[in-house]
């Protein structure tokens, strides 16, 4: 089995901004903690630093006025109704290299799906990636170009049939939004619920609209909702459909803001569990481009993403971080030395309210979606 990593340090020459909490050392920390784990250079792993995708590529999904404007904004100035589209102080700032970034994070997610379609990987992983709230013609929740979208796109264009599964702890709203009318893309999507939660949507009710109802699939779960009641909801969901709608490739969407210590969500999923569900979407794909997504606390997105790349190749890790990784643990004060967390027991009460809440959403889509599946 071959797997591919898409990564390079064109992230360096991009910034948000100060006050921004999508920090780009986030991807450089993760490299650092793969690699320090051995997991950039192992037998069957090829490492590849994408091209910037060109507009020609990203128009296929995106209105060319708005690309206009997100080039027009390159330099870090606000281009005239820049509001209009989404860009402004705030999430979507306009910082210098805006459209560069977009650019590179799409060819990234393109190079991910066209080294899985060509049989030169059968997993791909692009962490830079998963930018999924971005819509046709605006940016939205700090994505400018949705790099997901196009990755689906790009394998559909070679004749693949793609299911997209989405853990992050946002709903995957653009994503949807894509596909909301396309029966050959089966869409999912786990997420704090969207009364609680940017972007405010994602529940059961949204299934797709014309020939595609029953192929937008929402699994909201309530505020404090951790592993252990994460998972057997995931289980009761996602496999099923997966071997109902019987995809060629899936495009995972790997956003790790689920995590108990994230700073802009409520879940309570620890790394172990994260690692589980991705351990799953692995084991059900046939084939797999895997992206990352969000994840504001640097120790959560190096670990998890390492964690999921190292599922992604069939490695059980060793629970102690690398003696390699001591200088970046101590400058980005991580407060675990191991790759997993420390239990964190739950009061009774909290645990009771997310199950009961999930279990009305499994029930709502077993009722409402399954059938138009056959199960
Ligand atoms: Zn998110």
């Amino acid at each position: 089995m071959k797997t591919a990593l898409v990564y390079s340090d064109a992230w360096t020459r991009f910034d948000y901004g100060a006050e921004h909490p999508l920090r780009m050392e986030r991807l450089g920390l993760t490299w650092r903690l793969m690699a320090a784990y051995g997991l950039t250079a192992r037998p069957g792993v090829s490492v590849h630093a994408p091209e910037p995708a060109s507009e020609g590529a990203i128009a296929a999904f995106h209105a060319p006025a708005y690309l206009e404007v997100l080039r027009a904004a390159n330099g870090g100035v606000e281009p005239r109704g820049a509001a209009r589209w989404g860009l402004g102080p705030g999430d979507n700032p306009v910082f210098p290299g805006l459209w560069d970034a977009a650019r590179v994070c799409a060819g990234g997610s393109l190079l991910a799906a066209e080294l899985v379609a060509s049989g030169a990987a059968t997993r791909a992983f692009h962490f830079a990636g998963g930018l999924h709230h971005a819509m046709r013609e605006r940016a939205s929740g700090f994505c400018y170009v949705n790099d997901a979208v196009l990755a689906i796109l790009h394998l559909r264009a070679r004749g693949l049939r793609v299911l997209y599964v989405d853990i992050d702890a946002h709903h995957g709203d653009g994503v949807q939004a894509a596909f909301y009318e396309e029966p050959g893309v089966l869409t999912i999507s786990t997420h704090e619920r969207g009364d609680y939660l940017f972007p405010g949507t994602g529940f059961v009710e949204e299934m797709g609209a014309g020939a595609a109802v029953g192929y937008a699939v929402n699994l909201p779960l309530e505020p404090f909702t951790g592993s252990d009641v994460y998972l057997p909801a995931f289980e009761a969901v996602v496999p099923p459909l997966v071997g109902a709608f019987a995809p060629d490739v899936v495009v995972a969407q790997l956003g790790i803001d689920s995590h108990r210590t994230d700073p802009l969500t409520h879940l309570e999923l620890d790394v172990q569990g994260f690692a589980r569900a991705v351990r799953r979407i692995v084991e059900l794909a046939p084939r797999l481009v895997a992206l990352g997504g969000g994840g504001y606390d640097l120790q959560n997105v190096a670990r998890g993403w390492t964690a999921a790349w190292a599922a992604m190749n069939d490695v059980a890790l060793p629970a102690a971080l690398p003696a390699a990784f001591a200088g970046d643990a101590r400058r980005h004060e991580f407060q675990v030395a191991t790759l997993w967390d420390e239990p964190a027991p739950q009061p009774a009460h909290r645990r009771v309210r997310a199950e009961e809440y999930v279990q009305r959403q499994v029930d709502a889509i077993r009722r409402l979606i399954f059938p138009t599946h056959g199960l």
